[in-house]
């Protein structure tokens, strides 16, 4: 079994779009281990997308996804980092294949309604980040 970590973005909660999302997950057979709403504080936020300090959207970034609350799940399944970035689609919203989450409810890349774990290692460090 393996555990990734999801958050759906503020984006996503202002769209009323959690239920629906959740919906996908548990109807593709995965275990809900956990979950919270919480408004993130900055220093988390800066910690998680501490690999985009240099790109000029970087402090857009941390505004966005500190400017209302977000739910954090982790989820359960075999090959489960790859079968949720599979659900969730490219960071751009116009590039991510139809049926994806991003492609489904998103637009542009910087409100793009939801973050996935993109490596098991990943997955592990943002599990203890956000839980
Ligand atoms: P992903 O979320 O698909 O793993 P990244 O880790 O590269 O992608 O980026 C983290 C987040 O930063 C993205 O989900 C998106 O919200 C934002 N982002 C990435 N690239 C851009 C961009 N070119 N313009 C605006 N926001 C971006």
């Amino acid at each position: 079994m393996e555990q990734t970590l999801v958050i759906i973005k503020p984006d996503g909660v202002q769209k009323r779009l959690v239920g629906e999302i959740i919906s996908r997950f548990e109807k593709r057979g995965f275990t809900i281990k956990n979950m919270k709403m919480e408004q993130l504080k900055e220093d988390v936020v800066k910690e998680h997308y501490a690999h985009l300090k240099s790109e000029p959207f970087f402090m857009n970034v941390v505004k966005f996804m500190t400017s209302g609350p977000v739910v954090c799940l982790i989820l359960e399944s075999p090959l489960a980092v790859q079968s949720v970035r599979q659900m969730v689609g490219a960071t751009n919203p116009q590039e991510a294949l139809p049926g994806t989450i991003r492609s489904d409810f998103g637009f542009i890349s910087s409100s793009n309604i939801i973050h996935a774990s993109d490596s098991i290692e990943a997955a592990e460090i943002e599990i203890k980040r956000f839980f």
